[in-house]
């Protein structure tokens, strides 16, 4: 088979990585790729939002399978567009991709179904949202309706931090169209924990449990980030609360989407909020997770190609994954600023040494090649993976990795996978 994995951050990295080793796989291209993926993929330089340019390449080249790593183009109709085309992919429809791209979609889809979330209001008027807010008083969350890259949610710990909200996002527009609506949330207490499955519309394959670390320091402080790290699995998710999450909100969400005319088939990333042995949605995504996507699939030991097929043709009949024994720990390391502004085009020093260390990969996130040297070209720069027998033992191995790269301002957290070892 031949396989165009659409992307080139971390996440896609790990994609490609597991997807090279399936037997039935003869090439795998990615687009557009980065100097990691280079190794393991022949990368073509097409953005990962040119749909005509992705679905000329993969007529031109008999691609078998498409598979979409980031969210931008499953919300501009990548997959209708290919299917339309009659080429397979791997990924939901616009219309089911607006489980993430809209976040008044998926809290009204909850509610219709059931599903435990926050308490919420959607608002288009900024004097009715802070309105809204003075009565409810804080903590309390404001979050812009469309995609901002993850950074248009606003846990307010104040009123005042909360009308500022709205206003950066209804008035200064920060997030720009995506802000013309905003939605009003009931915080919620709790840990933080990850659940993905693979579904084809109507079955579901759940994969195991992870947890990132969203905040750009140590201890969960400072601004939220696209993921700073990730461990799998995730202690906080039992078995039983697994049972249940699966029970309470991802069949739920399936079926719901599916009677509604809207079925849903790809990866659904669910973000939880655990309290009280309880597990409530704070989002839902359309994608894998990056970086969860990472520790992941270094632990999945089934052939993930024939899932991905699967879902891609509604045809999903496997009902279990395999999984290495093994824990694994993703740090990410980042440009120095980060999630605000930050120098690029810094040579990133010991990926050489790094890559020769036993049970750890080096996923590249924001990198770029610059007179043939590797350097830093975005915020999340790399995602160092490490397994081990335990999560102990992957948190080593992934800060060994870390340890062994460095370039002017690097930052990383030095506590990604604590939480599961107080557990
Ligand atoms: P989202 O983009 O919706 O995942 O939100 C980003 C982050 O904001 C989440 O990972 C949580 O840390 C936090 N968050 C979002 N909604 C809530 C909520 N209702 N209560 C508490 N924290 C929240």
């Amino acid at each position: 088979m031949k396989i165009l994995v659409v992307g080139g951050g971390g996440r896609e990295h790990a994609l490609v990585w597991k997807i090279a080793q399936s037997p039935l796989v003869e090439k795998v291209y990615c687009a557009p790729g980065n100097p990691g993926i280079a190794g393991l993929a022949e990368c073509v330089a097409i953005a990962a939002d040119d749909i005509d340019g992705l679905l000329a390449f993969a007529r031109k080249h008999v691609v078998d399978l498409t598979v979409v790593g980031p969210e931008v183009p499953l919300t501009l109709g990548i997959v209708d567009r290919f299917q339309e085309a009659g080429q397979e992919i791997f990924g939901p429809s616009r219309a089911a991709a607006q489980i993430e791209g809209s976040k008044s979609f998926s809290k009204d889809l909850m509610a219709r179904y059931r599903i435990p979330t926050a308490s919420y209001r959607t608002f288009t008027d900024r004097d009715e949202a802070v309105a809204h807010i003075r009565e409810q008083g804080a903590p309390i969350v404001v979050k812009a309706d469309g995609l901002a890259a993850g950074k248009g949610v606003i846990v307010a710990m104040t009123v005042e931090q909360a009308v500022a909200a709205v206003d950066d996002i209804m008035v200064d527009a920060v997030f720009g169209a995506a802000g013309s609506r905003v939605v009003i949330e009931e915080f919620m207490a709790g840990e933080e924990a990850s659940f993905f499955a693979f579904t084809d519309g109507k079955n579901i394959l759940p994969l195991a449990s992870s947890q990132d670390h969203k905040r750009v320091y140590d201890n969960d402080e400072g601004p939220n980030t696209g993921g700073m790290g990730a461990y799998s699995p995730a202690p906080v998710v039992t078995e039983a609360l697994a049972d249940e999450i699966i029970a309470t909100i991802v069949r739920p969400t399936i079926e719901g989407m599916a009677s509604e005319g809207c079925p849903y088939s790809g990866i659904l990333y669910v973000g939880l909020m655990i309290a009280d042995g309880k597990a409530r949605v704070v989002e839902f995504n359309a994608r894998f997770g990056d970086p969860e996507a990472q520790p992941l699939l270094m632990r999945m030991k089934s052939d993930i190609v024939p899932v991905l097929q699967a879902c891609a043709r509604g045809e999903l009949t496997q009902t279990s994954l395999e999984w290495h024994d093994k824990a694994a720990v993703c740090v990410v390391m980042a440009s120095g600023g980060y999630p605000a502004t930050f120098e690029k085009g810094l040579e990133i020093h010991g990926l050489e040494e790094a890559e020769k260390i036993d049970d750890l990969m080096v996923f590249h996130a924001g990198t770029v090649l610059k007179n043939g040297r590797v350097v830093n070209n975005g915020g999340r720069v790399l995602g160092v993976t490490g397994l081990g027998s335990d999560v102990a033992a992957a948190i080593e191995k992934a800060y060994a990795g870390v340890g062994a790269i460095h370039w002017q301002g690097v930052h990383f957290r030095t506590d990604i996978g604590k939480k599961a070892l107080g557990r």
